[in-house]
């Protein structure tokens, strides 16, 4: 196949480009080799290519954002979510502390929306234990293997974690949480501190890209309907307040997280993941942001492109 040359090529291309930087803010993620690169891509028959560091594994960090929204519209329905977090993109940064004129997080993309959203997973009333256990379990099967927490990366965003306990003491004043603000800060947390590789996340945007269902496992992981939901969530918010340009230059919904990696779910054809910890200045990776631009144009991925 000529895929894993192309894509050793485009690799290639990117690989002079040292601009941004690693994630300061978590002490952790500051340490991580910037110099990481790799990209690997699904096909909804189960195919996974991968080239450069796809086997190195790193924090999901908020590409987590988009499976546990999921899990939230599964277990308590979309009226239960959507009565708490809003689907308007808010063109702010991701860790804004802010809310929409009805007091609701404006999107589960940003960090108020997520910790919402991460507070819905499970069943009403279940405990932080208990719901970390559904989100691992659900994460697990979008991957098909079984996930783990990097404990030092969550001890270490703990550790300065002011911002989200801010924004979690805001949602419980306005009743949008109605538990332990602290307890949902560190759920959320250890949720973005599970541990994934370049092919993981590509298996997992590939099974965005199948409708549910895991191209390896067969498994169904979630419905058709909240597919619909969250890839549509992506498409308007997954890149912050960058979401504009690259829908328009990109055009493939997407999810970012601050440890480099950056998911791209094109439906009926391909998950895509890169890796490069580099981040341009609204926390999205400088490489990969430059690898998704190439595929898109290169591979006609554009989903508003007339086939
Ligand atoms: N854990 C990070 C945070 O909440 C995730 C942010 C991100 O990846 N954009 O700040």
């Amino acid at each position: 196949s000529p895929i894993p040359d192309y894509l050793a090529e485009v690799l290639r291309a990117v690989e002079s480009d040292d601009s941004g930087a690693t994630a300061d803010y978590i002490p952790e993620l500051a340490a991580a080799d910037p110099d990481r690169l790799a990209v690997a891509i699904a096909t909804l028959d189960g195919e996974v290519y991968a080239v450069g560091d796809a086997s190195v594994e790193f924090t999901i960090q908020s590409i987590s954002k988009p499976f546990a929204y999921a899990l939230a519209l599964t277990d308590r329905g979309f009226d239960g979510v959507l009565d708490k977090v809003g689907v308007e993109p808010s063109g702010d940064p991701f860790n804004e502390v802010s809310l929409d004129d009805t007091g609701r997080p404006f999107n589960p993309m940003i960090n108020a929306g997520a910790i919402t959203a991460h507070s819905l997973v499970g069943a009403p009333g279940v405990g932080p234990d208990l719901r970390f256990e559904r989100v691992v379990a659900g994460l697990s099967a979008f991957a098909g293997r079984p996930l783990s927490v990097d404990e030092a990366v969550f001890a270490s965003e703990m550790t300065t974690a002011h911002r989200n306990l801010s924004i979690a003491h805001m949602l419980r004043a306005y009743g949008v949480l109605t538990e332990d603000p602290v307890a949902v800060v560190e759920g959320y947390t250890r949720q973005c501190s599970l541990l994934v590789t370049a092919t993981d996340l590509a298996l997992m945007a590939a099974t965005l890209a199948n409708h549910g269902v895991h191209p390896r496992t067969g498994a169904r992981v979630v419905s058709e309907a909240v597919v619909r939901q969250v890839l549509s969530v992506m498409t308007t918010c997954g890149m912050y307040d960058a979401a504009g340009d690259w829908v328009t230059q990109v055009g493939i919904p997407a999810k970012s997280g601050v440890a480099g990696g950056l998911i791209g779910a094109l439906p009926g054809q391909v998950g895509i993941a890169t890796f490069s910890p580099r981040l341009d200045k609204h926390g999205n990776s400088v490489r990969g942001v430059r690898l998704f631009e190439r595929f898109s144009d290169d591979m006609g991925m554009h989903m508003m492109e007339v086939p």
